[in-house]
């Protein structure tokens, strides 16, 4: 039995939540959970073995590591941990690098048809293990970053989802991480000493726009420390009647709309003050955690 860390109390919690705030887990299920040997997926399969013990509903998990037989593959590293730790496990076998580095040329990036690849086979092991759902390991860190790459460079408003039916309805996908925050993860991979895989075995370019991204928010944090809780936040609460959707909210049938419209929801005032104010106060956080937190921090 492993002692608990306040590191490990504190993304148990967290993750207990977003399973429960998305409904994630249910009684009988299997879960695949993906492991790539990055801090990410050691740490979601470690936690879920918690949460596991503890629930009381009653699920299974299986590890599956894809080896995609990238050069320098260290093949012996997850088998011997998942076998330490008696954790049920499949490793899958496929040469993708080879057709990943056959079909793109050098200098270009790998990620797209090797994403695709590694997803279809994934998919396709979930169904032939008759697991319910596939754990991934993004975190809130992922959420937010993905969110602002599809603001600034797609034009989307989304993020990822903390949970999602593939289109042909064969699978579930779950993020459990989806509350915690990389740098959380990262230091209890260190506490932990996971046997951590290098990600650049395959030789791919960085993604420059999530580096952009990642420097963006980590700049912006040294201005206003709570950015992440606050963009986190801001994800669980939309106002469809405030962006310019109108799939999200019928502008169209806005008179009759109108109508129907409870007292006390939204007012004219309130949106005039916010147009005319230029203060600081007219855009502060409405939710009580993150002022409580804002407010220790400025003491
Ligand atoms: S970084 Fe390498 S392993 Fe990951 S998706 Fe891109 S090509 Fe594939």
């Amino acid at each position: 039995m492993q002692t608990e860390t306040k590191t490990k109390g504190k993304l148990l919690k967290k993750m207990g939540r977003a399973i429960e705030d998305f409904s994630m887990i249910a009684e009988g299920d299997k879960v695949m959970v993906c492991l790539s040997g990055g801090k990410d997926s050691y740490t979601l399969l470690d936690l879920l073995l918690d949460v596991q013990r503890r629930a009381p509903v009653k699920f299974e998990i299986l590890a599956v590591n894809l080896d995609q037989k990238q050069p320098d593959f260290p093949e012996e590293v997850l088998p011997n941990y998942l076998t330490t730790r008696k954790v049920p496990h499949r490793i899958v076998e496929e040469d993708t690098y080879s057709i990943v580095t056959a079909h793109i040329p050098e200098g270009k990036t790998y990620c797209s048809l090797c994403s695709r690849l590694r997803r279809g086979i994934l998919y396709n092991v979930a169904v032939e293990e008759k697991c319910t759902k596939i754990a991934l390991g993004h975190h809130g860190d992922d959420i937010i970053a993905t969110f602002l790459m599809n603001l600034f460079y797609v034009g989307q408003l989304k993020a990822m989802p903390p949970i999602l039916r593939s289109d042909d309805g064969r699978n579930t996908i779950i993020r459990p991480l989806a509350y915690c925050q990389e740098a959380e993860i990262a230091k209890y991979s260190e506490e932990q000493q996971f046997p951590i895989i290098p990600c650049n075995l395959c030789g791919a370019q960085p993604n420059l726009k999530r580096a952009r991204i990642k420097r963006l928010i980590n700049e912006l944090e040294k201005e206003t420390p709570f950015i992440r809780q606050t963009m986190m936040t801001a994800l669980t609460n939309v106002t469809g009647s405030h962006l310019l959707d109108n799939e999200l909210y019928d502008f169209r049938n806005f008179e009759p709309m109108i109508k129907a419209i409870p007292a006390g929801h939204g007012s004219v005032e309130k949106e005039l003050d916010e147009v005319f104010d230029h203060s600081e106060s007219a855009f502060a956080t409405q939710n009580p955690t993150i002022r409580t937190a804002a407010a220790e921090l400025v003491q």
